[in-house]
Parts: structure tokens; sequence; C-alpha cells
């Protein structure tokens, strides 16, 4: 494969190269190098781990001269807080000798400083999408230099419910601008947003999503329930040794809190949660110390986890078997990382058989089922969601049975509800608000 050497890069990009030890291209930076400092748009289907995060920055940095305007040029808008801190530490170290100034703005944390900051000036913003769109609001941030757009993760932003903020931006921007995005996998979402806003772009894909990674060993056990999963975790967990650093994958916050309070029992500080409802600073915390090797076992949820840059994962669990496989590739990629060798294990119930299923009919792989280990105890207990929905068959309230109403509805009961038509119907009567406090009623009125 080519070097670096045969890229048209400056001087100082190359002594950032070399210290950060990169000795070739990833597939990604070599195949989006000569698009990118082409200035045509471009889509990346790649995921965390191939590199991309230089594919982009690297042909960015060469072609941004030093500057001392106040206003971004070079804008990253990337799904969370953590990944926004990762990528602004990343950026750092491929400019390092460069003049290049680099900030990252995200929300859940005081606004202030942030305009305080943004007010200073900058040459790339790495930013969440509420939070970029607020500062532009509140007149802290202009837009209007911005010349290259990168969206990272724009998966993860779609699933999180970010496109109408992502529309917002795009309307706030020049329209001469460089696109770039880079998602995971390709949805109809994704080729939406594509549609509608790039201009004839550039697809570059290097992770076919589905090929298992082949320094990735995978295993699976068939579990009955919820207990009897905690029971085979704890009973791996305990090999400490070889159990080194592993990350725990549940698809919920509930789950994943459950899934702590029981660990934490047995494993006390050696365990960390993350998840949306986890305060900034708490989240911040848990994959510092994870990285540390202070804790051992980081228990965190899908969206949480995709995009941070976590290494030497010794484990994977997969605590539950993901609906979409898709997700399960995920999971797996962050272990295996950098020629590593990884290790993946799926817990599956009879329910998620299925799923299980798929995920096998995606990799065309069988993943080699383990036996339960002797010492762990079949556990009983039953979860909220596991416990059989209990049925009076012979209730005649029992409206499942009879397949409709007990009784037929009076008449008046009968009207279709079409959507607000009592608030229209109380105005049009009484010709003023229904609700109490609308203090501009009369001046609005006024003036008509
Ligand atoms: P990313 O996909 O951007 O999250 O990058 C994943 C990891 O790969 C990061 O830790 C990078 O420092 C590392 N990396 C990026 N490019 C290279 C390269 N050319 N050679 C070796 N490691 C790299």
């Amino acid at each position: 494969m080519e070097s670096f050497s045969t890229f048209n890069i400056s001087k100082q990009l190359h002594y950032a190269i070399e210290d950060l030890g990169y000795e070739k291209p990833t597939p990604i930076q070599s195949q989006s190098f000569s698009v990118i400092q082409s200035g045509k748009d471009m889509v990346g289907i790649a995921q965390t781990g191939t590199g991309k995060t230089f594919a982009y920055m690297l042909p960015l940095l060469q072609g941004l001269p030093f500057s001392k305007e106040i206003n971004p040029r070079i804008l990253v808008i990337v799904p969370t807080r953590e990944l926004v801190i990762q990528v602004v530490d990343e950026i750092e170290k491929f400019a390092k000798y460069m003049d290049v100034r680099v900030l990252g703005v995200y929300g859940g944390v005081n606004m202030n400083r942030q305009k305080e900051a943004v007010v200073l000036g900058c040459d790339i913003i790495v930013a969440t999408p509420g939070r970029l769109y607020d500062l532009v609001l509140s007149r802290a941030l202009q837009l209007k230099s911005v010349r290259k757009l990168v969206i990272d993760e724009v998966d993860v932003m779609l699933d999180l419910g970010f496109r109408f903020q992502i529309i917002n931006i795009f309307e706030l921007l020049p329209n001469r601008r460089q696109n770039i995005m880079f998602s995971a996998t390709m949805t109809d979402d994704v080729n939406e947003l594509i549609q509608d806003f790039f201009q004839a772009p550039t697809t570059i894909s290097v992770a076919v999503s589905g090929t298992p990674l082949d320094n990735i060993q995978q295993y699976c056990y068939s579990v009955p329930n919820f207990y009897t999963k905690i029971n085979l975790l704890v009973d791996l967990l305990q090999k400490d040794e070889e159990y080194s650093k592993v990350l725990v994958f549940v698809s919920n916050k509930r789950s994943a809190d459950l899934l702590f309070t029981e660990l934490e029992d047995i494993f006390t500080s050696e365990v960390a949660v993350i998840h949306s409802n986890k305060t900034q600073n708490y989240r911040i915390r848990s994959i510092e110390n994870f990285n540390n090797e202070e804790t051992r076992i980081l228990v965190t949820t899908d969206i949480m986890a995709r995009g941070l840059d976590l290494d030497q994962i010794s484990h994977v669990i997969n605590f539950d078997t993901p609906p979409f496989p898709e997700n399960y590739m995920h999971r797996i990629g962050r272990t295996g990382r950098a020629e590593k060798e990884g290790v993946s294990i799926l817990l599956s119930t009879e329910k998620e058989k299925g799923y299980k299923e798929a995920i096998e009919a995606l990799m065309e792989v069988k993943i080699p089922l383990l036996k339960m280990p002797l010492e762990v105890d079949i556990s009983k207990k039953l979860t909220c969601d596991e416990q059989p929905k209990h049925r009076e068959r012979n209730n005649p309230l029992n409206l499942e049975n009879s397949g409709k109403g007990f009784h037929e509805k009076k008449e008046k009961n009968k009207k279709e509800n079409l959507g607000g038509s009592y608030k229209r119907t109380i105005k049009k009567k009484y010709k003023k608000p229904k609700t109490k406090g609308d203090k501009n009623f009369n001046k609005r009125n006024k003036k008509k």
C-alpha cells in the first residue's frame, strides 16, 4: 500500500504523522485524500476505527491557510459531546506543528464560557448540532466563513433525532461550501439528506457492513433470562486476567442501570456505566477511567458507545442481542482493533433467537455456541418484561378476547376525534383563547 510520503502535504503534517506513529494511510485515508482535496462533496461509509477522522482532517488541514479571521472556516458536526472532545483532541495532535485554532462546543454545560471562547476566534469548530445552533442564535457565532462542512456519524445523528437541527444549520451556511459526510451505515434517512443537500458526491465505502473483522473471535451462549445472563456475566468477569478491559453492551438505559447496579455489588469500583441520562462530567470521568484502566468493565448503550475511541478492549459482551444486525457489527468492532486480537460474546435468549439469526445471515457466519459453564446458576427470577402477561380468559371486560368492545358505544361517544376541534370550537364561540394568560391576545386583536 502507498505511504504518506506520496501525499502532497506539508512538512508540519509529515512531522505530526511521525509523532503519531502512523506508518501508512488506512484505506479510507488513501481513498478520500484526493477527493477531499479536489473540493468535491464526499460521502464516506466507514466505521469508527477505520481512521476516518484523519481521513477528512488531513486534506482539510493541508488546504487551510493561516488566518487571523475570527469566524471558523471549517465546521465539524458530531452527535455527542464525547465525540466533540475526542475529535478536538485528535485535531490538536494532527495540527501539532501548525498554527491552527480548534474549538469544541457541546450542550449540557454552561453556554457563557463557550460564547467567550467563540468570540476569541477559531479556525475549526467541532460541535454538537443543538449547541452550535444556540450559539448562532445568540449571535456569538457566525457561520458565514465556513467553506468546509464535515458531518460525522450521520446515522447516529439522525437516530438521535437531529434531522431538523442539521437542516437548520445547512440554511445558515454559505452556499459555496464543500460537504463531507461520514456514516457507518447507509440508511434511507442518510440517503435522503444526501439527495437534498449534496452535489454529486463521490461515495467511498471501506467497511461493508456484514464483514466480520478477522481478528475478532466470536462466541455465543444461549441463556434463558436476564438474571441468568447476569450470573453468567459475573462468572465470566471473575476471570479478571483474561477479561482485562470489557465493554458490555445493552440496548437501553433502563437495562444499563439495572445491570450496573447488579455488577457494582460484586465488582465495586471496577465497573462503570455510561448512557445519555448520566451527567456530562460523570460520562467523561467514566470514559477516562476506563481508558486509564482504572475501571475494567464499562456498561454502555449502543448510541453512547458509537464513535468513542476506546482502545485495547479485550472483550465485547453483547448482554442482549441487538435487533438491528448492524448494531452488532458496530459493537464487536470495538474490539480487535489495530490488528490486536479481540473476543466478542453474545448472550441470547430464546426470544432473541431471530435477531441472532439475522446477525449470522448478515455476516454469513455462524457464531459458535458455547456450553453454559456448570457453576452458573440458572435463575428463576424474571424481569417485568419477561413475566408472562396475565390474561383472564373468561372476563367479559377482557377486550383482547372478544375482539371488540363489551357493549356498543353510546351515540355521543361514537364521534371520531379529528384532532384539536374542541379548541377551535371554543375559540369560534367565545372569540378568545381558552387558555388563560395570553397577555398579547388583546394587542394582537386590536391590530387586526
Ligand atoms: P477513527 O476511525 O478516526 O476513530 O480512528 C481510529 C484510531 O485509528 C485512532 O486512534 C487513530 O489515532 C488511529 N489511526 C488513524 N489513522 C491511522 C493510521 N494511518 N495508522 C495507524 N493508526 C491510525
